[in-house]
């Protein structure tokens, strides 16, 4: 095309060659073109390209003639007509995306320009319609929406059951009967539970943002207290059952029991410290006077019951060749039983003089291995239903309480044998082990599950499903396992259920004690 044709196109002055040519021109555009004619009744449209056929799907003779309606079929309601209208009316420029339908029922965005077109006078006579089908962006542009929407959604639903579940364990800390604290990395308090605040009979400003350390009248100010907390973070080492006695303002002196973890968390909750503060004044002043009372009751007992035993001794040799075999039998169970009941008071005794930090040790050289032949003759005699079989030695002159570490492995024996009488055989080991003699009793009986076994060395402990069937108070093991400490050796249990049990302690020896 020369400069001169173009001319004559723009100017609509040309030739049947420059139409031809600028309808193949138009016709060539990817953008649907129409002109309306605007000086005819109900703006009829006047020309379309081939695109618009193409988008719309309808032909140049079902296009030419109509009003563009047809294009949003019944779908009238839609605010982007009337704001066509309007243009029009006005002969203004309008740009629209508007909902249309092909003929085939199609639904197709349309992205529409139209522009009006003025002759010399300036009067509205054209309108031209550009338009570009949309369809995918729009549903691009609505899927992406809808995404957002169910995000938004979602990220919601999550917040809200975050804050009901924040919620949820806020009211138990808040609830239970126990002070708790959080503490952030610094030791400063976050959280305080009303507990907390009643216990210690302060207010929330005065412990909320402080540090744990200056709170009160520096009550947890505690060296060892500051290095057990300042390594949960890093180890994940609890601190457990740390007692703090103390002045504390307001309340006076207390015994506090403080247990701390690191609260297992990641994100928002991370490198946060639970301490939760338990009040057990009263509980220990409790155990005190149970104890107190152990050991008075044991006394009072303890001296009537001599006097008795004493009585029994001089009618036993007020007995003559001629005294009845019954009286005889009767006064010898009455001595038994005196020595039986001797015993378990004995036993007592002990329990409160290790409470009251009164067990002391009298140490003395003696034969180790002799005591224990002599504590397993004894027992021998009158336990006639197990074999004790004693193997290896230590060859040790031993440097410690004889009457104690014979209790020691007299209870060892007997438990032995009560708790195994389906199974005769008892052995005793003995040997030394790099610097330690060893003593070691094994029986075939019952056993210990694992559970139990961590506690039967608690005081007063005894396995409950035997409870009935044999007699006891659940103290010898706990007895036991005090002297052996306080001569700095160590007692422990082998068990299996229904196997059978081993029960071995070590003694440290001194080097002049081999020998
Ligand atoms: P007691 O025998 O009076 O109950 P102990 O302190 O000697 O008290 O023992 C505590 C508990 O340990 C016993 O009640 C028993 O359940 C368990 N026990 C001790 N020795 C043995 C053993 N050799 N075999 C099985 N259980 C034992």
């Amino acid at each position: 095309m020369n400069d001169n044709q173009f001319g004559e196109l723009i100017t609509g002055t040309g030739s049947t060659e420059s139409l031809e040519l600028l309808k193949a021109a138009l016709d060539s555009s990817v953008s649907g073109i129409i002109i309306t004619d605007n000086r005819l009744p109900d703006n009829p449209i006047v020309y379309c390209n081939a695109s618009f056929e193409r988008i719309s799907g309808y032909s140049r003779p079902e296009i030419i003639g109509h009003n563009c309606r047809f294009l949003q079929a019944r779908d009238r309601k839609q605010p982007e007509r009337q704001m066509l209208k309007e243009a029009i009316v006005e002969g203004k420029t309008v740009n629209v995306e508007i909902r249309n339908y092909t003929k085939d029922g199609t639904l197709f965005w349309n992205e529409l320009y139209v522009s009006p077109i003025k002759n010399a006078e300036g009067q509205v006579t054209h309108f031209v319609g550009v338009q570009h089908d949309v369809t995918r962006r729009k549903n691009a542009e609505h899927t992406l929406r809808n995404e957002r929407e169910l995000i938004e959604q979602t990220v919601k639903q999550r917040t809200l059951s975050l804050e009901q579940t924040r919620e949820y364990l806020e009211s138990i800390i808040q609830t239970v009967r126990e002070s708790l604290l959080v503490l952030d990395a610094e030791f400063r308090v976050m959280t305080a539970n009303q507990h907390f605040l009643k216990t210690f009979k302060v207010d929330r400003s005065e412990t909320i943002g402080q540090n744990l350390f200056n709170l009160g009248n520096g009550q947890w100010d505690i060296d060892r207290l500051k290095e057990l907390l300042n390594d949960i973070l890093p180890t994940n080492n609890p601190v457990l059952d740390f007692e703090v006695e103390h002045d504390f303002p307001h309340i006076g002196r207390k015994l506090m029991l403080l247990n701390a973890y690191r609260i297992e968390l990641e994100g928002e909750f991370k490198d946060r410290i639970l301490l939760s503060i338990e009040d057990i004044t009263e509980r220990r002043a409790i155990e005190v006077r149970k104890d107190d009372f152990l050991s008075v009751a044991s006394h009072e007992l303890k001296t009537p019951l001599t006097t008795v035993k004493g009585y029994v001794q001089v009618i036993n040799h007020m007995l003559s060749e001629q005294s009845g075999d019954k009286l005889k039998e009767i006064v010898g169970k009455t001595s038994t039983q005196i020595d039986r009941l001797n015993k378990l008071i004995a036993e007592l005794l002990d329990v409160s003089k290790i409470q009251s930090g009164n067990l002391e040790i009298h140490r003395d050289v003696f034969d180790f291995d002799k005591m224990v032949k002599e504590v397993i003759e004894n027992i021998q005699s009158v336990s006639p239903n197990h074999t004790i079989k004693l193997s290896g030695a230590t060859n040790v002159t031993y440097s410690g309480d004889e009457s104690q570490l014979t209790q020691v492995i007299s209870n060892l024996l007997s438990n032995a044998i009560k708790y195994s009488p389906d199974h005769q055989e008892i052995s005793v080991y003995l040997s030394v082990i790099s610097g330690y003699l060893k003593f070691s009793v094994s029986d075939q009986g019952l056993g210990i599950n694992q559970n139990d076994q961590a506690k039967i060395f608690e005081r007063f402990y005894r396995v409950s499903n035997i409870q009935k069937k044999y007699p006891g108070m659940g103290i010898g093991l706990y007895v036991c396992e005090q002297i052996i400490k306080q001569h700095k050796g160590d007692l422990w249990v082998d068990s299996e259920e229904n196997k059978g049990s081993t029960f071995s302690f070590t003694l440290p020896l001194l080097n002049d004690e081999s020998k």
